[in-house]
C-alpha cells in the first residue's frame, strides 16, 4: 500500500500542474496515467507548438453552463503568470497574434519542463484504476499496479475528443460516484459536416466572417472533402447554437458595388474572373454558376441576388453537424461545475476531492484557452488538496 497526502489521477496539462504546485507546499504527490506517456494532448496541441496561453483568457472566451466559474482560477494563476513560469524554464516562445503565446521549438520543451517540475512525484505509467472509495478522510484506490491511499484525489482525467491519443470516462464515473452531475458532452473546435458546397472545393481556404446567434466571429474557413472546418468553423462550433450560421464570404468588400463598376468598367469579362480576383477561382465558380455570361449581359436584380448569396450565405443549423470527437481537439460539457468551489475546486459534496482542466463543464475558445485553463485550474486543485 503507498500512501500520499495528494493523489492524481491524469498526467496530462491540469493534473501535471496541480502536482507541481502540491509539490511546492511540501505535499506527497503521486500522479497516475492509464497510458504509457504523459501529456500526449500538449505534444500535438498547436500543430506541435503547443498554443500554451492566451492573455486575452477571461470568462468570456469561455462556454458552459457556468462560463463565470473560470474567474476564481484565472485569476489566482494568470496567463501572465503562465508567461513567466515558462520564461523561468528557460524556453522560448512566439506571440503568433496579439497574445496568443506558441513554444518557439516543439511542445517537448514544455512537457520536459513539467515532468521536470514534478519529478519529486511519483508518477505511474500504464496504471488502471479499478476501484475508488472514501473512508472517514482518506481516498482508496484500486489499481492494477498496486493499492493507493490518499487525503486528496484531484480528478484531472480530461475529455473524450481524439480518441486515438487514448481517453476515457472515468472521471466522469467518479464525479457520478461522490454525487456529482455531468453536462452531457459533445465535440468541440472541430471541423463540421455540411452538405451546402461542392466537395471540389475541398482544401481551399480564405478569410470569412461567420454571423450566429447574436455573433460574429471574424477568421480563416477551409473546405473540407465532408464539409468546413479551419479556426472561423472550429471556433463557432464551441458556442451553442440557436440560430442558422451565415457567412460572409468578402467581408471586406461590397460585391454588388464591385459588379456594377464591373459592368461599367469592364462589361465583357465573365462573373467569374471578377469574382475569382477576390476569391478562389473555384469558389468564383460555384457563386457565378454554370453560365459564361459576359458581366454586362446581367441585369441588376440578379446581379444583386448572387452579391447576397456571397455576404449572407445561409446555412441550415440541421445541415451544420459537428463532425464528432476523433478530430474534435476538445469536449465540450463534462462534470458540471454546480458542485465544485470555484475558488478551491474542491466539491461540494465530497471533502478532499478536487477537479481540474477539460473534464469540468468548462470549454475554451480556439487560441491557447484550454490550457490556459487546465494550467490555472490544476494550479488552484493542487494549492487547496
Ligand atoms: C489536436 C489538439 C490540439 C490542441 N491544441 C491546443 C492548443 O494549441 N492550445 C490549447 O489551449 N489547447 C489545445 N488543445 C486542447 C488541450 O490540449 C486540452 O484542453 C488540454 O490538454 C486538457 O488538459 P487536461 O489535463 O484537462 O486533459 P488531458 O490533457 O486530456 O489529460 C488527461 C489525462 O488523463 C489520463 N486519463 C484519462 N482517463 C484515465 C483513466 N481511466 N485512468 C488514468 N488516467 C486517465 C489521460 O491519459 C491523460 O493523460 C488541443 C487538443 C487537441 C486534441
Amino acid at each position: 500500500m503507498k500512501k500520499y497526502d495528494v493523489l492524481i489521477i491524469g498526467a496530462g496539462a491540469a493534473g501535471l500542474f496541480a502536482a507541481k504546485t502540491a509539490i511546492t507546499l511540501n505535499k506527497t504527490v503521486c500522479v497516475i496515467d492509464f497510458a504509457d506517456k504523459p501529456l500526449r494532448k500538449v505534444a500535438v496541441s498547436g500543430g506541435g507548438r503547443c498554443n500554451f496561453t492566451n492573455l486575452d483568457a477571461k470568462s468570456s472566451r469561455y462556454f458552459g453552463q457556468n462560463p463565470s466559474f473560470v474567474k476564481s482560477a484565472l485569476m489566482q494563476f494568470t496567463p501572465l503568470d503562465m508567461l513567466h513560469w515558462f520564461k523561468s524554464q528557460g524556453l522560448k516562445y512566439i506571440e503568433k497574434k496579439p497574445g496568443q503565446y506558441f513554444c518557439k521549438d516543439t511542445s517537448d520543451k514544455i512537457m520536459q519542463a513539467l515532468l521536470k517540475a514534478i519529478n519529486k512525484a511519483d508518477l505511474f505509467l500504464n496504471c488502471e484504476i479499478q476501484t475508488i472509495k472514501k473512508e472517514t478522510n482518506t481516498f482508496t484506490v484500486n489499481s492494477n499496479r498496486g493499492i493507493f491511499t490518499a487525503k486528496s484525489v484531484i480528478i484531472a482525467t480530461g475529455g473524450l475528443s481524439f480518441p486515438t491519443l487514448k481517453v476515457s470516462d472515468l472521471g466522469f464515473k467518479i464525479a457520478k460516484q461522490f454525487g456529482h452531475k455531468i453536462v452531457p458532452v459533445r465535440p468541440a473546435l472541430c471541423s463540421v459536416s455540411c452538405k451546402a458546397f461542392a466537395s471540389n472545393l475541398a482544401g481551399i481556404s480564405l478569410p470569412v466572417e461567420i454571423i450566429f446567434n447574436k455573433e460574429k466571429i471574424n477568421d480563416d474557413l477551409l473546405f473540407t472533402h465532408f464539409g468546413l472546418g479551419g479556426p472561423a468553423i472550429y471556433r463557432t462550433t464551441v458556442r451553442d447554437l440557436d440560430s442558422d450560421i451565415i457567412i460572409n464570404f468578402l467581408p471586406n468588400i461590397d460585391a454588388f458595388s464591385l459588379f456594377k463598376s464591373a459592368k461599367q468598367n469592364n462589361g465583357k469579362k465573365s462573373l467569374k474572373n471578377i469574382l475569382g480576383e477576390k476569391m478562389p477561382i473555384k469558389l468564383a465558380s460555384f457563386f457565378a454558376g454554370n453560365q459564361i455570361k459576359n458581366i454586362a449581359d446581367y441585369k441588376d436584380t440578379d446581379l444583386k441576388i448572387i452579391a447576397d448569396n456571397i455576404h449572407r450565405f445561409i446555412i441550415p443549423l440541421s445541415d451544420f453537424k459537428p463532425y464528432g470527437m476523433q478530430s474534435a481537439e476538445i469536449t465540450k460539457g463534462g462534470i458540471s461545475t454546480d458542485e465544485i468551489s470555484s475558488k478551491t475546486m474542491e466539491s461540494k459534496v465530497c471533502s478532499g476531492l478536487f477537479f481540474a482542466g477539460e473534464v469540468l463543464d468548462i470549454a475554451g475558445d480556439l487560441g491557447g484557452f484550454n490550457l490556459q485553463w487546465a494550467w490555472s485550474s490544476g494550479y488552484v486543485a493542487g494549492l487547496n488538496a
